[in-house]
């Protein structure tokens, strides 16, 4: 017997690999740091979870209509105000997490030998859920100098006829980068022009640190061409909830609610109550996160900057950071994936290989700092500690 070959094609996120060698570890007894998956340390706002186990005592169990609870799209459209984004309930389809909306993007808009510019480095499931729809990903280089922002210039150059799409992440991950309003006008425009779909994924976009958003979708004339993509897990503590959207012309949402009809029906109907609640109810649990991230990433950047052959940006949005770790790699003759492995095996600290996210990746790790604050200092301390016994053997 033997699989569709289209299997094949489908990439996969590492840090579900790492997560499961991290959780053997720790059924062996030890202590393992966990940088390596980005999950709020968080609980789930309790107002939310009231409101999810209300909606299921109140019988909200049964299917929900196919493109999701008016209410919660109608919240949705309110809540894109935010951000700028001008939408009516009829442009929100709701699905389990946002990335079933980036797989269901990629399905209705790419046709075999289209090519799709996607972010190098970049969260791998673009890259996979491209091929898996029988495009061809293209690399777009990010601006190190700028903040991990687009570079335009390198992005442009590589549009050809045959490019269909082009792939957004802000703030990006793994690198916390994000993108200055000439830029966002400047991608759109490039867009405009190139006659492009914009697959805008914004599911950190509260996670800024200067509290401003950079949504495509608001530029005059992008929302026709832009499908946004966001949920609900990174800003509202609610991965385990599975709850996204996607926001699109209303011409699209029709036939992409065909799409979901084909394959899950409809969201969890009781976790579509749960998120009414986390975008009309108070946004304090938010506000205090963010606010307890930005303290950490204040401790953490400068904490890294200190070891000896590591440098690392402060990021301006998301809770990753990306440091380049290239001279421990020159002088140890490790790849970043060997220094991962080992850094999980002997120092117990799990965080990803930059190369998980992209070519451009090489030479950098990604740690989250979602965790708890006690675990991310105490992570740096045995990276430092490491790295310092790296040094010492060589
Ligand atoms: N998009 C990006 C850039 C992510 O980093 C993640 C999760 O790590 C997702 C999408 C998936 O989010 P969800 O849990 O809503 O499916």
């Amino acid at each position: 017997m033997r699989a569709a070959t289209r299997l094949g094609r489908l990439g996969t996120e590492s840090a579900y690999v790492v997560l499961d060698a991290a959780k053997r570890l720790e059924a062996a007894g030890h202590r393992v740091l966990h940088l390596e998956i980005g999950e709020p340390g968080i609980p789930t706002p309790a107002h939310v979870v009231e409101a999810g186990v209300r909606a299921l005592r109140e019988g909200r169990t049964r299917y929900a209509v196919a493109a999701g609870v008016p209410e919660l799209r109608d919240a949705i459209a309110l809540a894109l105000a935010r951000r700028g984004v001008r939408a009516m309930a009829e442009n929100v389809v709701i699905t389990p997490g946002a990335k079933p909306m980036l797989f269901c993007a990629a399905l209705a808009l790419i046709e075999p030998g289209d090519d799709v510019l996607c972010p190098d480095p970049g969260f791998p499931i673009y890259e996979s859920v491209v091929r898996f729809a029988g495009g061809t990903p293209v690399y777009y280089p990010l601006d190190a100098a700028r903040g991990f922002a687009p570079d335009v210039d390198a992005l442009e150059a590589r549009i050809t006829r045959r490019t269909r799409a082009l792939i957004l992440n802000l703030p990006h991950n793994p690198t916390g980068g994000v993108a200055s309003p000439e830029n966002l006008a400047r991608l759109a425009e490039i867009a405009q022009r190139h006659d492009l779909w914009v697959v805008s994924d914004e599911v950190y976009a509260p996670i800024r640190y200067d509290g401003r958003y950079d949504s495509i979708a608001a530029v005059p004339g992008m929302a026709e061409r832009t499908v946004l993509v966001d949920g609900f897990s990174k800003a509202y503590s609610m991965t385990g909830w599975r709850l996204g959207f996607g926001v699109m012309p209303k011409w699209l949402a029709g036939p992409m609610t065909t799409l979901i009809i084909n394959n899950f029906s409809c969201t969890a109907t009781f976790v579509q109550y749960a998120g009414i609640a986390a975008l009309t109810g108070t946004q304090e649990p938010l506000e205090r996160w963010v606010a307890s991230l930005r303290a950490t990433r204040d401790a953490l950047v400068p904490g890294l900057n200190a070891i000896d052959g590591i440098t690392c940006a402060s990021p301006a949005g998301a809770f990753y950071v990306f440091p380049d770790v290239s001279a421990v790699l020159e002088r140890t003759s490790l790849t970043a994936d060997g220094l991962a492995e080992r850094l999980l095996a002997e120092a117990h600290t799990a965080v990803l290989a930059g190369s998980a996210f992209g070519p451009a990746g090489a030479g950098h790790l990604r740690l989250s700092y979602a965790g708890a604050r006690a675990d991310v200092e105490l992570a740096l301390e045995r990276l430092r500690g490491w790295v310092g016994s790296l040094a010492a053997t060589v």
